[in-house]
């Protein structure tokens, strides 16, 4: 049987890509979201892979969701830490819950969801984390000191992780997208977009089952030997 994969934020955008891509490459895969159920059940329809609904960012619910997963599939081989949110605005208008639930969202669930995987992953000797970080996380942006210190925070986290786990057969690593066609960029003002898009030496977005492609990579076999490693995709857009 595959191994078992585990996608947060698996319903949509990027997640959806790589849950779809783990399971056409033989994975056994399951699904977190939030609150989209029609989003949730459209995507299980078309893929059939099971669906799971629990908020990331709640520690107890990350631990009762794992329990449902391990029953259902059995030990999770491979964890994807997607899910994420933005609440943009700059900081001397941003509200304590803006940054408290953008901090929540996309850093504290992945201590949330690894601390819930990490010991059976340690007692089999075998695992695979890849966090979803951002490009914005690396380098900054305007109107997002939460988003980019939350992306920039599973940068550290991701290799104090690998260096604490790269003796028991678990790497730890982090995608880095830049801006990907998603309903995340959907929503974001027209013109600004353009400006943003002029920018990339590419001159696209790019798209979701290029940033799956490279978590596909990092969960297999043959990538047993990076560790604590940032992948980026991003157009050439930041080059670190
Ligand atoms: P989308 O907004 O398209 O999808 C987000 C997914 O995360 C949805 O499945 C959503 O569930 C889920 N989610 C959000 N909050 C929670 C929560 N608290 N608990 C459980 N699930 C949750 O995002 P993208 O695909 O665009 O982004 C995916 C990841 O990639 C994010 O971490 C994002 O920061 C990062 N990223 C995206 C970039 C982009 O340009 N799109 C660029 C760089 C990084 P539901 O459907 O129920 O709401």
């Amino acid at each position: 049987m595959g191994r078992v994969a585990l996608v947060t934020g698996g319903t949509r955008g990027i997640g959806a890509a790589i849950a779809d891509r783990l399971k056409m490459s033989g994975y056994r895969v399951a699904a977190v979201f939030q609150g989209n159920f029609t989003a949730a059940e459209a995507f299980h329809r078309e893929t059939g892979i099971p669906i799971c609904q629990w908020d990331v960012a709640d520690f107890s619910a990350c631990v009762n969701g794992i329990a449902k997963v391990r029953e259902m599939l059995g030990p999770v081989d491979i964890l994807v830490n997607n899910a994420g949110i933005t609440r943009d605005v700059m900081l001397h208008k941003m509200t304590a819950e803006q940054w408290n639930s953008v901090i929540a969202t996309d850093l504290t669930s992945c201590f949330n969801m690894c601390r819930a995987v990490i010991n059976d992953m340690r007692e089999r000797n075998f695992g695979r984390i890849v966090n979803i970080s951002s490009v914005n996380g690396q380098r900054g942006q305007f109107g997002q000191t939460n988003y980019a210190a939350a992306k920039a925070g599973i940068l550290g986290f991701t290799r104090a992780l690998a260096l604490e786990s790269a003796g028991k057969g678990i790497t730890v690593n982090a995608v880095a997208p830049g801006y990907i066609a998603t309903e995340m960029v959907g929503v974001m003002d027209p013109g600004l977009l353009q400006r943003i898009v002029a920018q990339i030496p590419v001159g696209r977005l790019g798209r979701p089952d290029e940033v799956a492609h490279i978590v596909q990579f990092l969960a297999g076999d043959d990538a047993g030997y990076i560790t604590g490693a940032t992948f980026s995709a991003n157009g050439g857009q930041y080059m670190a």
